[in-house]
């Protein structure tokens, strides 16, 4: 690995070009847990064996375009060019904790082993080398009286927001195995007659002290920790339920979009509980059910064949795609040739600005124009007012959702509503 010296080096390299650009870089200094005891007990040639473990696997651990430098002793750094924002570098951090502390073999001996991360960012906690050196040293050493096997950030309210989302973490998984989260529909209407065509599930937490926590809330944290997998299977079981039940109260079956994030796409088993879940909405005579995807731009550029072999096998079960927050993403329509979708979802910010500015009105008649040509019906959502819904019929807009019309609500209110032959006037 490259040493102190080439490290400082790259740093300063690193910090002049942050500064010329605007960017931000992060310096992550790590330190072996309980080390020296490991080397007493043991033996320096056990040490030495561990150590070279702990580098490799650190160097595994990150990106290429990441340096990983040997500082001396037990400790070592990570230097990270460009990171963005602070999330990227508490990702990295999070990481190497989660990647180091899973068991070294040297030898016949297995060693448990963790590490201690500081962290210091510039410009926010140091503009030249040296003092970022120094906080991300203090970082570290206040991370190891902490309890070993955990990162710490040199700013005190980073440390204090990093520990929330660590809370929150817990506390969503709690929340799962407790069966804390709802499901809320909202209605999507047809614009030529009003009518009521589907609903759109989104997710609550039933927060036992604090009562209906929404989505933005706890959504992050959700994706980040991976917990989404377990999430989005317990959307998808619940919907699926859901659509039974109506099944046997209403005359006709009731589409319900489902949204999916981008890591249930990265979990092997999404094909098949989703198969599952089809069989089940199928298998009784007669179909309880239509349920479609709601995905972002994000995934449909993800060309990675399991993303591609997965939204083929999505059309082939029957399921229906539909872009979320269209326009917002990267807004390269090449991926639209490459997959068939079904619809896409113009995203609430348009519509809102709509009646004031006239950028947004042109933009959004473009989205209708343009997926139109391509076959696609076009749903607005966030559609709060009388106005925009005439302006959105005025451009040929399908569908829509909002509070004008509904906002998300439980399902047996929504079953009412799907009664009365599911047709809604706007306020
Ligand atoms: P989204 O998919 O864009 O969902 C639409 C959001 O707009 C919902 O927020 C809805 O309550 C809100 N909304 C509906 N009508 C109006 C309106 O007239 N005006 C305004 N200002 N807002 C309106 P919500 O329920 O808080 O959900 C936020 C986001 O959380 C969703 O955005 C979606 O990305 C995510 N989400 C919700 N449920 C799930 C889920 O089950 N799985 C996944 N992966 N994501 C979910
Ligand atoms: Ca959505
Ligand atoms: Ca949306």
């Amino acid at each position: 690995l490259p040493n102190r010296n080439l490290l400082h080096d790259r740093l300063g390299h690193a910090l002049d070009h942050a500064r010329r650009h605007a960017r931000h870089t992060a310096i992550l200094l790590l330190n072996v847990d309980n080390f020296n005891s490991i080397n007493n007990s043991l033996g320096h040639d056990v040490g030495d064996r561990l150590l070279k473990a702990v580098a490799a696997r650190l160097r595994d651990s990150v990106r290429e375009e990441n340096t990983v430098a040997r500082m001396g002793g037990d400790e070592f750094a990570v230097l990270l060019e460009d990171v963005g924002h602070a999330d990227n570098a508490v990702r990295v951090a999070h990481k190497l904790v989660g990647d180091l502390v899973k068991p070294f073999l040297v030898g016949e001996h297995e060693i448990f082993t963790s590490v201690s991360v500081g962290i210091a960012i510039a410009p926010a906690d140091g503009n030249d080398a040296d003092s970022l050196w120094k906080n991300a040293d203090t970082a570290m050493h206040r991370s190891k009286e902490n309890g070993h096997n955990a990162y710490r950030f040199y700013s005190a309210d980073m440390t204090t927001k990093i520990r929330e989302r660590l809370t929150l973490k817990t506390q969503l998984s709690r929340a799962l195995e407790r069966g804390e989260f709802r499901l809320h529909y909202q209605p999507i209407l047809d614009l030529r007659n009003e009518r009521v065509v589907g609903v759109e599930a989104l997710i609550r937490w039933q927060h036992p002290d604090r009562g209906i926590i929404a989505p933005d809330e706890f959504m992050p944290v959700l994706e980040e920790s991976g917990l989404i997998v377990r999430a989005g299977e317990w959307v998808l079981r619940t919907v699926c339920k859901q659509l039974q039940q109506w099944s046997s109260l209403l005359r006709e079956p009731v589409r319900v979009a489902v949204n999916i994030s981008g890591r249930q796409f990265a979990d092997p088993g999404f094909l098949d509980k989703v198969g599952c879940m089809n069989c089940v909405l199928k298998g009784r005579g007669r179909c309880a059910g239509v349920m479609e995807f709601e995905i972002t731009e994000s995934v449909l550029m993800n060309t990675d064949l399991a993303t591609i072999k997965i939204l083929k096998a999505l059309r082939e079960n029957g399921i229906r795609l539909t872009i979320d927050d269209f326009g917002t993403g990267y807004s390269s329509l090449a991926y639209l040739t490459r997959f068939r979708v079904d619809a896409v979802k113009i995203d609430r910010s348009f519509v809102q600005d709509m009646i004031a500015n006239r950028d947004a009105a042109a933009l959004v008649e473009v989205i209708i124009t343009m997926a139109h040509v391509l076959n696609l019906t076009v749903i607005a959502e966030g559609v709060e007012t009388s106005e925009q819904v005439m302006l959105l019929r005025n451009l040929g807009c399908d569908m829509m959702q909002g509070y004008v019309f509904s906002p998300p609500r439980p399902a047996d209110e929504v079953t009412t509503l799907l009664k009365e032959a599911g047709s809604l006037k706007p306020r």
